[in-house]
């Protein structure tokens, strides 16, 4: 079939794609409408945990679909709480609301908080509820979560939006302490973040943001939709810093490709009440039944170990590159990386992987002088050699020959 008998003007106009029509996907590959094949490195942007329609998935979705769909919330199911229970059992949390995207799980998280601060007022006796968050931090896309985020003009495209979200900067102590005051109720962040360029918080920063917060009586909430899940070799990112938060949000990862998230949260903290929260698919069998076969998989013994490894091996062969052709090294945890271009080449470098024959390579650059790279957590080195392999016939391309050009 050919690309423009393709009614994609059917499609409501949000963002510009390629013209291809994705079919099919297996593991780190994925093919296009012509029976193109392509090395996939966004993975369903950090979404494919255990790569595209692995048979863990198949076979939960399979099982399940035969049992039952969606009892509804207002009654209990037995995958819902399996998932919950593993959560739990894995992380310092306590209880566990399920949602099905990051920004809705996000929402929840803002809502909880807000609610903690309403029954833990300030000294006056006033509700808080500031969440103080951070600049280039990405929170999703609904009204609270836009305004959450630290992208610029964000807080007010679709204004008036929601107030309260004072922004710090990252690994900035004294920037998060000048923006407390008395409505102030939490500290949000994404322990590495994401969608800015895969900017990881250090160690020293959440150790004081836990510290601080907990001086200040505020709740330390951590956005882990992308750095979550065993991204970053560990399998949350907060526990790279030894801390323990009071609230997580979970997406992505943990549905392995399938709409599914989660909000964590500290028995303490944990003070909605009934008609306070819930959604009509929330927590269906389904999607956790998925969730339950992705987590049982990164909990396997030696998995983990193979995520760190894997991402000491990218890590290692990204710098090799970054010598090679004069970039500006790396940077990320685990199989979360980003590629420094020091130059704004980025998206060129997208489309010319995209477009390679016989196979393509399909890359993201979330900022026009970097490439982010979220494979699969069960990538292997032979993946990752292609890629390199791939990725340095474009940087010749694109650098040599805007060399060769200054010559000329
Ligand atoms: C992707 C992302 C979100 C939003 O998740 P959606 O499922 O797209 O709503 C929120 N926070 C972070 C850190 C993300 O990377």
């Amino acid at each position: 079939m050919e690309f423009n008998q393709f009614a994609v003007n059917d499609l409501m106009y949000i963002t510009n794609r390629p013209p291809l029509v994705f079919t099919e996907g297996s593991g780190m590959w994925m093919t296009d409408h012509n029976g193109k094949r392509y090395l996939d490195y966004l993975q369903g942007w950090a979404v494919n945990a255990l790569g595209h329609a692995p048979q863990c998935i198949q076979d939960a979705l399979v099982a399940q679909s035969k049992k039952i769909l969606n009892p509804s919330p207002a009654f209990y199911n037995a995958p819902s709480i399996e998932l919950a229970s593993l959560l739990t059992a894995n992380s310092c949390f306590d209880r566990v609301f399920f949602a099905n995207s990051g920004a809705e799980a996000n929402e929840g998280a803002i809502k909880l908080a807000r609610k903690w601060g309403k029954k833990n007022p300030n000294k006056a006796g006033q509700n808080r509820f500031e969440i103080i968050t951070f600049d280039h931090s990405f929170h999703g896309r609904t009204l609270a979560t836009m305004s959450a985020s630290g992208k610029p003009g964000w807080d007010t495209i679709f204004a008036p939006q929601v107030p309260g979200f004072p922004k710090a900067d990252l690994n900035d102590l004294a920037s998060v302490e000048s923006q407390i005051n008395e409505r102030t109720v939490a500290v949000m962040l994404e322990p590495v973040q994401g969608e800015g360029g895969v900017i990881p918080a250090t160690r020293e920063f959440m150790q004081g943001l836990r510290a601080l917060t907990e001086k200040h009586n505020l709740l330390l909430i951590v956005d882990e939709v992308q750095s979550g899940m065993g991204r970053t070799g560990k399998l949350f990112a907060y526990q790279l810093s030894d801390i323990t938060p009071d609230i997580m949000t979970l997406g992505k990862g943990i549905g392995g490709g399938v709409p599914l998230a989660a909000l964590l949260a500290r028995e303490d903290v944990a003070c909605f009440e009934p008609g306070d929260q819930g959604g009509t698919y929330n927590g269906n069998p389904l999607m956790t039944a998925v969730g339950s076969a992705v987590l049982k998989t990164l909990l396997a013994l030696g998995f983990m170990q193979s995520v760190n490894d894997k991402g000491a091996y990218l890590s290692a062969e990204l710098l090799k590159l970054s010598a090679q052709y004069g970039l500006d090294g790396e940077r990320g945890e685990g199989l979360l990386r980003a590629l420094k271009l020091g130059k704004n080449i980025g998206p060129q470098i997208v489309d010319i992987a995209r477009d390679m024959h016989p196979v393509g390579l399909l890359l993201n650059s979330p900022r026009p002088d970097l490439l982010r790279f979220m494979p699969a957590l069960n990538v292997t080195v032979a993946e990752i050699d292609q890629m390199i392999t791939m990725l340095s016939a474009v940087l010749d391309q694109v650098i040599n020959h805007s060399a060769a050009s200054k010559l000329a």
